[in-house]
């Protein structure tokens, strides 16, 4: 039997605008979680090294790239904010469809740094990643994928991009969607390790970033903006996650 589901919870809160974590809900958050986990039929997969599959109730993590103030890259008006925001929102729905956990770090347009009133720092660039961290250690998901939209000043650069932490659950979600997104666009990138990156330098559990094209690239940005290239490449993410979750399995 399947076991409860937080997601519906931190999204419906997360749609209310409420669902501020602070240090002190922390507790209350992992309680929930405990209570919500799994009857194991076995022990975890283990490896040595950092970032390992948790025992959370939560099997996704989507951490949808920048929102409100923080545009993230753009071409024109088009907004990388934006992009991630409609596959994040259509790979929640995908992957809900499968009776997996999912949560999405938000449902419209808002930066996280405005939840974080608890981190005493100046830069809101450093706030709103600290509270996005903030969401992957309470919740512990098997897997953090955040999604981004790549720009170079060459506009023949295309294709997806994979960043992992330096552990071995996290480089092999790498290669999987590597596998999935090259597929989709006729390309070959090889993920590399993001070491300098605080998403993947600061959380303990797997987390991989995701640039799902190049808005600088007409191709990929017909692919990044039209409704049938959104859904060619949440298909592409939501099966690497599921074959990531087949290698992972609890
Ligand atoms: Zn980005």
């Amino acid at each position: 039997m399947r076991r409860k589901c937080l997601s519906h919870y931190i999204t419906t809160l997360k749609e209310r605008r409420s669902f501020t974590l602070k240090p002190n809900l922390i507790a209350v958050f992992l309680a929930v979680a405990l209570l919500c986990a799994p009857v194991l039929p076995g022990g975890p997969i283990t490896h040595a090294g950092a970032a390992q599959p948790s025992m959370s109730a939560v099997d996704v993590l989507i951490d949808v790239g920048h929102g409100g103030i923080d545009g993230g890259t753009s071409y024109g008006d088009l907004l990388e904010k934006d992009i991630n925001l409609a596959v994040g929102k259509k790979l929640y729905d995908r992957l809900r469809q499968t009776g997996l956990c999912i949560a999405l770090n938000r449902t419209h347009d808002y930066a996280p740094s405005d939840d974080n009133d608890w981190l005493k720092s100046r830069s809101r660039h450093l706030r709103d990643l600290a509270q996005r961290k903030l969401l992957i250690d309470v919740l512990q998901p098997k897997l953090t994928v955040s999604l981004h939209t790549n720009w170079s000043k060459h506009k023949a650069a295309r294709g997806p991009g994979f960043l992992y932490q330096s552990a071995m659950p996290s480089y092999i979600a790498a290669h999987l969607l590597a596998n999935r997104l090259n597929g989709l666009y006729g390309t070959n990138t090889a993920p590399y390790v993001g070491k300098t990156f605080y998403l993947l330098k600061r959380t303990n559990s797997p987390t991989v970033i995701v640039e799902m094209g190049y808005i600088s690239n007409g191709s990929d940005r017909n692919m990044l903006t039209s409704p049938e290239g959104q859904k060619q490449i949440t298909e592409a993410i939501a099966s690497a996650i599921l074959d990531y979750l087949i290698v992972y399995d609890f």
